[in-house]
């Protein structure tokens, strides 16, 4: 996921139109409505955390969106997308109006959370967008890439 790139002649449509539709998600996300009843995904698992489990066992899921390690534990639930330690913590400090980074384990999500997850699809939905004009010479990092590099690619 490239999440600062500045506009350009072929991305500027998708850029804006992220940046538009995600701003009003995660203005509902802090409602106090909405975090009255946190879900904890590893309590039993009903109703919309369901949903959610079912999105993670998805195999496009099962590895950061970002630099495909396996498992990740994190996501960032107004991209929608699943995401390893490393990977969260370069969104983590871009603030969470831009990435709203939760643990899969240890967070509680709120239902606008899961919905906003839900909606996107995850991973492979989330990068064909985002990642559509990908430069050839600016690749995804791998599991094992220093942390400068994620970061540029993420922040670029
Ligand atoms: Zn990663």
């Amino acid at each position: 996921i490239r999440l600062l790139t500045p506009p350009s002649m072929f991305c500027a449509g998708t850029e804006i139109f992220f940046v538009v539709v995600s701003y009003p998600k995660f203005a509902s996300n802090m409602s106090a409505a909405n975090r009255s009843q946190p879900i904890k995904l590893n309590r039993p698992v009903v109703g919309k955390a369901r949903k959610l489990k079912d999105l993670m066992l998805k195999s496009d899921n099962r590895v950061c969106a970002d630099c495909s390690a396996p498992d990740p534990k994190w996501a960032s639930s107004n991209i929608g997308v699943f995401l390893c330690l490393k990977c969260g913590d370069v969104h983590r400090a871009l603030g969470q109006d831009i990435s709203n980074v939760l643990s899969l384990t240890l967070d509680d999500w709120s239902d606008s959370d899961i919905d906003s997850m839900i909606e996107v699809g995850g991973n492979s939905y989330a990068n064909s967008i985002y990642e559509a004009f990908l430069p050839k010479d600016h690749p995804k990092p791998k599991p094992d890439s220093p942390m400068e590099y994620r970061t540029k690619f993420i922040r670029w």
